[in-house]
């Protein structure tokens, strides 16, 4: 119990500059109509720019996307149908940090060099769906 009120603040810490990036979702999502809540030790922004963003400014259309422990969603519905698998990524973002966007995008594009689908076959999107150990 000791160690882990320890690792808690760290793990939180050393996800930060990704939690940021994610924060700044939260004034546009409010001001457009959106929400906020915590869940599971992340906050959650769905709604309003969010909304927009997730349908109309990513490559392929995302239901939820997760900045280190912040989760961005289309609605409530998105986010708690998404929880299980964002918070996949949220280990991921308390495991690499500040080098998980880079990481991830790498891993992206490696799987498209190799002929694999960018999103579908990248190496954190295969182990929050389940196929990757
Ligand atoms: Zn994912």
């Amino acid at each position: 119990m000791r160690c882990r009120a320890l690792v808690t603040p760290t793990v939180y810490l050393w996800a930060s500059p990704n939690t940021l990036l994610g924060l700044a979702f939260l004034p546009l999502a409010l001001i457009t109509g959106g929400g906020v809540r915590v869940e599971r030790g992340a906050v959650e922004i769905y709604g309003g720019f969010a909304r927009f963003f997730l349908r109309r400014c990513l490559l392929i259309q995302a239901s939820a996307l997760t900045l280190g422990h912040v989760i961005v969603g289309q609605d409530r519905d998105c986010l708690d149908h998404s929880r299980d698998h964002e918070h996949v990524h949220v280990r991921q973002y308390a495991r690499w940090g500040p080098f998980m966007l880079p990481a991830y995008f790498l891993s992206s594009y490696l799987a498209w060099r190799r002929g694999g689908h960018f999103y579908f076959d990248n190496r954190f999107e295969r182990e929050a769906f389940g196929l990757f150990p």
